[in-house]
């Protein structure tokens, strides 16, 4: 018997959720599944993000959905519009086999005319944020008096958001007579007070440990000067080459500052914060989700909710000042059962937090080691070597060659072809790494401000790098050097279309353009000897009816944002 219909799951439910590959229930869907369905009783889940939850109660709600009956019948409450959309975006999928269910999602920052004429239509299943369910409800628009399930998704996170008073009215218009789940990562003092309120004889179930940030995380720190913060950031990136993940920020100006830091130096990055029109945040997440960004810089606020596959890492860019964001923040990773990496990045001053996460969010961190120059290039080599050695080397392929093509290189010395392969793949990535000293600060060095604690070496996926120490110089492609181009601001370009510019004239990989300065119809740039010296060669190129041109401009400065 399929497992979920051991737990009374109707058949074309099961069928839906096979098709999304879904074999056997989570803890959490093991223990809802059957409560919900049977309205048997309140609940109170304590279970993480990832764990499965939207289906846990998303299944039960769909199966117990009167479809003649054309009244909302299950409300479900949670926190941001993304996790709104979510949701209702999963019960759709569920439901694909079932006869149509009408599911509304309503949140703020959207029209409400919009979504006033869907609900009219048909909203037997209401997914929404508080503020914007309190206006529909107030312009009767939503009328809760046929509810027989509430759902409170993520209820820490809403009370962290100011939304207790919102929550409490939004409950205390829904019917007696129902059944509440109420579903959080925390259990903090307000949440049982709300519980003990509005919940009757609730079971508890708690999925994985109280309080706990998901066991399938790896918890990491690192210890830099401050100054060095950007410098750990872009080697991290560059050392896991499959890299994709979100670097959580204090204030929108830095999601904002390092986005165009690292977009500047030719990272695919962007920003996520509370002042992006809501257009502007679904594009950053369309091209997040489809990995046309590597990197996503967001405040605690914008970045909850969001559900996104694969991500390999958290970066703390600072921690956060309300502990439970840790959890909720390393929660972005390791979903469905993956595993991920949490990296809080680190100066001195900052060290003393890591007791208090430890303590409150039970889990235990290690240190890891910022890998020096040196160590990113071993590591991207290394890749390089065994992604070239797996390749087919099958006949059909060089038969598709020319001749001419092949002779030449046949003539060569193996040794030779080696060398230059290496080369132009070390140019290809466009990492210069030629003064990237080790940049880890000693433990020793952080006195009572640190944890007292010996490091445990970093986990390293590839060459691991050594323990403390200053690194040699890296086998990086040459000194860098500034260069000028006859294209600016004024051109209405932007940095990456100079870069594909400069790589469609020059076959200079785009990631070898750094830190680019627009001025009004000219730009200068950084970029390493050997890329320059191909660049300057460019000819027959124009822009604009203007011939272009790339030249030397000065020495490349010492700044913040150094590699
Ligand atoms: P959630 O905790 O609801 O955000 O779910 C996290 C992720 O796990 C989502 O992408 C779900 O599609 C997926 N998921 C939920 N339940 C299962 C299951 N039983 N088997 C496999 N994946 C699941």
């Amino acid at each position: 018997m399929n497992p979920f219909s051991a737990l009374g799951l109707d058949p074309a439910i099961c069928r839906a959720i096979e098709e999304l590959g879904f074999e056997n229930p989570t803890d959490i869907q093991l223990k809802a599944i059957p409560l919900f369905l049977s309205q048997a009783s309140d609940l109170i889940a304590l279970a993480q993000t990832g764990t499965g939850k939207t289906a846990a109660f998303g299944l039960p709600i769909l199966q117990n959905i009167e479809p003649d009956v054309r009244t909302t019948q299950a409300l479900i409450i949670s926190p941001t519009r993304e996790l709104c959309m979510q949701i209702a975006s999963d019960l759709k999928k569920f439901s694909k086999h079932l006869p149509p269910v009408g599911i509304v999602a309503v949140y703020g920052g959207s029209s409400i005319t919009a979504q006033i004429r869907e609900i009219r239509h048909s909203s037997q299943i209401i997914v929404a944020t508080p503020g914007r369910l309190i206006d529909l409800i107030e312009r009767k628009v939503i009328k809760l008096q046929d509810v027989s399930t509430v759902v409170l998704d993520e209820a820490d996170e809403m009370l962290n958001m100011g939304f207790r008073e919102d929550m409490e009215r939004i409950l205390a218009e829904t019917p007696e007579e129902k059944i509440t789940g109420l579903f959080s990562a925390t259990m903090s003092p307000d949440i049982r007070r709300i519980a003990a309120t509005y919940l009757k004889d609730p079971v508890e179930v708690t999925i994985g440990k109280k309080n706990t940030a998901q066991q399938n995380i790896s918890h990491q720190y690192s210890v830099v000067q401050a100054k060095d913060k950007y410098t750990a950031l872009k080697r991290i990136i560059d050392f896991h080459e499959d890299f994709y993940g979100i670097v959580f920020c204090t204030t929108k100006a830095e999601t904002q500052e390092l986005s165009d830091h690292l977009v500047r130096d030719g990272y695919s990055a962007d920003c996520l914060h509370g002042d992006l029109a809501q257009a502007q945040r679904d594009k950053v997440m369309h091209r997040f989700r489809h990995k046309a960004i590597k990197a996503l810089l967001a405040t605690d606020v914008a970045a909850r909710g969001i559900d996104v596959k694969n991500i390999s890492h958290i970066i703390h860019y600072h921690l956060p000042d309300d502990i439970e964001n840790y959890t909720h923040r390393s929660g972005r990773t390791a979903r469905a059962g993956q595993k991920g990496v949490s990296i809080a990045l680190l100066h001195i001053r900052e060290a003393y937090k890591l007791h208090q996460i430890e303590k409150l969010a039970g889990v235990k961190f290690e240190r890891y080691l910022i890998p020096n120059g040196e160590q990113v290039i071993q590591a991207r080599i290394k890749n390089f070597i065994e992604a070239f050695k797996a390749d087919s080397d099958d006949d059909a392929k060089l038969k598709r060659f020319k001749n001419e093509w092949i002779w030449p290189l046949m003539e060569l010395d193996k040794e030779v072809i080696v060398q230059k392969l290496i080369e132009s793949e070390l140019k290809r990535m466009g990492i210069n790494y030629t003064d990237a000293p080790d940049i880890n600060v000693d433990e020793t060095a952080r006195g009572s401000a640190g944890r007292g604690e010996k490091s445990r070496g970093g986990s390293w996926e590839g060459g691991k790098p050594g323990k403390g120490g200053r690194s040699g110089k890296s086998g990086g492609s040459g000194k860098m050097v500034r260069l000028f181009i006859n294209v600016g601001k004024k051109d209405g370009l932007k940095y990456d279309e100079i870069r594909e510019m400069i790589y469609k004239h020059t076959k200079v990989s785009g990631r070898a353009v750094k830190d680019i300065e627009m001025k009004g119809v000219y730009s200068f740039f950084i970029a390493d000897h050997d890329s320059a010296d191909q660049m300057r060669k460019i000819k027959n190129a124009s822009f604009n009816g203007r011939p272009l041109r790339i030249d030397l401009a000065s020495e490349q400065k010492e700044g913040k944002y150094n590699s």
